[in-house]
């Protein structure tokens, strides 16, 4: 740290990534990415005049883009809030919403918390239950700013809509966001409670089912008078945070939702093969309905079962926090992918 850095920020412990090696090839199941590519309208919408465009400054409104999202979603343009990742608009909401002090569980997005040190704003994290499992109690009445990844990240869980109308009913002088990154692998959005709810966030991104997380595209669906607030923040910090192309290919990939959403179903798909196959090899693996499993191995830790498992070319995540240190994340690829990764199991565990 330089003897410029503001003393405030000293103690700030940022997040760390997972890998993104480029030494040798690997099979990814580290950070959540969709095995599958970007459709064909979105390598079309990236084109030659597209890149000549690139001169212009690109439309800080996204017009085009919120549009097509109302569309698909069902809202007016004025409910919709577009951004360069869904990270962008936690952190615009942590600034925003966030004065009263913030709740989220001990076990989720590790970004949460960085925010609310980046901003100085306290925080209180609510321990899971036993089984991995919120509590919709522990949020009720707190007057506080709630934050929830449903499904919950790392563990894939989910929290039923009348629990998350609970809090949004207990709740009603602060923001209640919830974390829909992988909603798209069989959760329930809450995306339809909005007009109900003039306190409820809902935050997506086209990072994992729609196979863009390098375009960097997220996005918030929410009552006109958050998404206003949300537009101050970002015009106070970058109106032109999506950039021209991300615009383009987000529009184009939303007129192909379909093909998504069936790469969605795929994915489902391989995680019953790869949960059934993980359970037969003894592993205790929690219910997801996300496009990863969180499983615990029983003879490796987490960490050891990584190492043994990058040595093989296969890249997972493993955790430092105590409660779940014996447990890896590992995302759901590709059919053969998964079957390549049983198969380095197997021979891990001598099976
Ligand atoms: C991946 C992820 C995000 C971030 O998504 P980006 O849109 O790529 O910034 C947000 N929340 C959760 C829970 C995630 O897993």
């Amino acid at each position: 740290m330089s003897k410029f850095f503001n003393p405030r920020l000293s103690g700030l412990e940022a997040y760390t990534p997972g890998e993104q090696p480029r030494d040798r090839s690997y099979i990814k199941l580290n950070t959540n990415e969709s095995p599958y590519p970007p459709s064909k309208g979105v390598r079309k919408a990236l084109d030659r005049k597209r890149i000549d465009g690139l001169r212009l400054y690109c439309d800080p409104t996204a017009t085009a883009l919120k549009e097509e999202l109302a569309r698909v979603y069902d809202k007016k343009s004025s409910q919709i809030f577009v951004s360069n990742g869904s990270d962008d608009i936690l952190n615009f909401a942590f600034l925003a919403f966030g004065a009263d002090g913030i709740l989220f569980p001990d076990i989720s997005y590790g970004f949460y918390e960085v925010f609310a040190n980046l901003h100085s704003l306290p925080f209180e994290k609510v321990p899971l239950k036993s089984d991995f499992s919120i509590d919709a109690d522990d949020y009720c009445k707190r007057n506080k700013m709630v934050v929830i990844a449903n499904p919950n990240a790392p563990t894939g869980m989910v929290l039923p809509l009348k629990k998350i109308e609970k809090i949004l009913k207990a709740n009603p002088e602060n923001v209640v966001l919830i974390d829909e990154a992988y909603v798209d692998f069989g959760g329930e959005s809450c995306a339809d409670l909005v007009d109900k709810y003039p306190n409820l966030l809902c935050v997506q991104t086209f990072s994992k089912s729609r196979s863009m997380a390098g375009a960097r595209l997220g996005f918030a669906i929410a009552s006109e008078e958050l998404i206003a607030d949300l537009e101050k923040i970002k015009y106070s910090t970058n109106p032109y945070d999506v950039n021209a192309l991300t615009q383009a290919a987000g529009v184009a990939a939303l007129q192909e939702n379909g093909y998504y959403m069936r790469n969605c179903r795929r994915i489902i798909k391989t995680r019953n093969y790869a949960k059934k196959a993980l359970e037969n090899l003894g592993f205790e693996v929690l219910p997801s309905k996300a496009n990863f499993l969180f499983a615990k191995c029983g003879q490796f830790t987490g960490l050891e079962l990584y190492l043994l498992l990058k040595e093989k070319g296969i890249l997972v995540r493993h955790f430092e926090k105590d409660r779940i240190k014996d447990f890896n994340r590992i995302t759901i690829g590709s059919q053969k992918e998964m079957e390549a990764f049983i198969a380095a199991v197997e021979e891990i565990l001598g099976a």
